[in-house]
């Protein structure tokens, strides 16, 4: 099978691949392999790289059962953040010397800093097969002024038809209280295609604030996307609140809500009342496995007992939107990880006992992940759409959980990536050296 041999000149007819056939459409789907719940299907790609379920004057490729998936959206990372730990450090405790540590590297932000650190991330992730990727920019000052809009904007125009790419504004929620500062913020906001966000900390929502925030998004046509209850505290009910408000104020935007991790720890009748309402509402929910198990139930010289993931199982359940994305890289808030969503995934999968039925999570991982992106073109493998996918060293749902991928070969638009370099780009000094 060689594939980075192509050139993009012949039309092939990639026999045999085993998909999550929930992801498929409009190829020819020939049988179902019922011990992994994938289906086995020929993958037509025509020369002007799209899927099509035309053999006709293809040639050939058996891909031997081997395991075939859509290009990764990645929904929620921090690319302003990435890879600062060499100078930061780790946090001793949780997320708020997480956060400390974070906002005393902010000085050293400049634009070529966030540059070098936004391209090695974005190359990362592109290697690694995601092609659409949605990043939160801490937002202390106006977007006009700030650096890592700056650096974000240059870099969605470098990278069009490789990464697509979304900004959230990451703000405090109590921004809201200036109401004519948070006016101009979502306006610039708006003129950048944006995303309005928003960290809510135990305590910090009301009511009045989250039906202002809505009724400001409406205003500006702006979707949102929250932090909320990153807390193993029971208590922490930002996720109730905002439903609420969605209810009240009939927000018709879309609503992503990432951590929601005292869903986890909340009596189960609480759970399960807050839960329907989140199915009610549309809102979907981002779960963040890898900055959970690393800044939930951390203590100094204490082993976490606690795992601090959301209900997702119960969620999907229930019919609401769930699904996970990479968050923190390389930062305080999670030291390691490669912007790969396979990692992501294999994680998840370990730490939310998802083994019952990984099928049914890699396709509501795709296709909730498009959704709460707006994304709809990307998530599945479907025909007279762009042949982006990814074709992995592996014929069941163990060794796809299992193996290192990778030797996995990305296809965008019908034609295998070259091999990512095995060496990474060196961090300008003095601040890596
Ligand atoms: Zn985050």
């Amino acid at each position: 099978m060689n594939l980075r041999a192509q050139d993009g000149s012949e039309a092939l007819w990639l026999e045999n691949a085993r998909v999550p056939e929930a992801l498929v459409q409009g190829l020819s789907v020939r049988g179902h392999d019922h011990r992994t719940g994938l289906a086995i299907t020929d993958i037509g790609i025509a020369t002007d790289g799209t899927f099509t379920s035309d053999p006709t004057g293809a040639r050939r490729i058996d891909l031997a059962g081997r395991i075939v998936l859509p290009t990764f959206i990645d929904s929620h990372v921090h690319l302003d953040k990435a890879y600062i730990v060499r100078r930061t450090g780790i946090p001793a405790g949780g997320l708020l010397d997480a956060v400390r540590l974070s906002g005393a590297d902010a000085p050293n932000w400049t634009i070529d800093d966030l540059l070098a650190r936004m391209e090695r991330a974005l190359s990362r992730a592109h290697a690694n097969g995601t092609s659409a990727l949605r990043t939160h920019l801490d937002t202390p000052v106006l977007p006009s002024e700030s650096p890592a809009w700056h650096a974000f904007d240059r870099l969605r125009t470098q990278w069009r038809g490789r990464v697509e790419m979304q900004a959230v504004a990451l703000m405090a929620l109590e921004r809201i209280d200036d109401a004519a500062d948070y006016a101009e913020r979502c306006r610039q906001i708006a003129e950048r295609r944006g995303i309005l966000g928003a960290f809510i900390a135990p305590g910090m929502a009301t009511p009045e604030r989250l039906d202002n925030l809505f009724e400001a998004a409406g205003r500006y046509g702006l979707d949102v996307d929250f932090h909320v209850d990153e807390t193993l505290n029971p208590e922490a009910r930002g996720l109730d609140l905002i439903c609420e408000s969605l209810e009240r104020t009939g927000f018709a935007g879309r609503v992503m809500a990432g951590h929601c991790c005292s869903l986890g720890t909340m009596p189960p009748a609480d759970r399960d009342r807050i839960i329907a309402m989140t199915q009610r509402a549309g809102v979907h929910v981002v779960a963040l496995p890898t900055s959970n198990l690393f800044l939930q139930d951390r203590q100094p010289l204490a082993t976490p007992l606690r795992r601090g993931i959301t209900a997702v199982r119960e969620l999907r359940a229930a019919g609401a939107s769930v699904h996970f994305a990479s968050d923190n890289v390389q930062d305080p808030f999670f030291p390691y990880g490669d912007f790969d969503m396979l990692d992501i995934f294999r994680t998840a999968v370990q730490v939310a006992h998802l083994d019952d039925d990984v099928g049914g999570w890699i396709a509501a991982q795709f296709d909730n992940g498009a959704r709460a992106c707006g994304l709809a073109d990307h998530g599945r493998l479907s025909a007279g759409h762009p042949a982006d996918a990814i074709i992995l060293e592996a014929r069941d749902l163990y060794d796809l959980m299992s193996r290192h991928h990778g030797a996995r070969v990305v296809l965008r638009r019908g034609i295998a990536l070259p091999p990512a370099p095995t060496a990474l780009p060196a961090f300008p000094a003095p601040e890596f050296a």
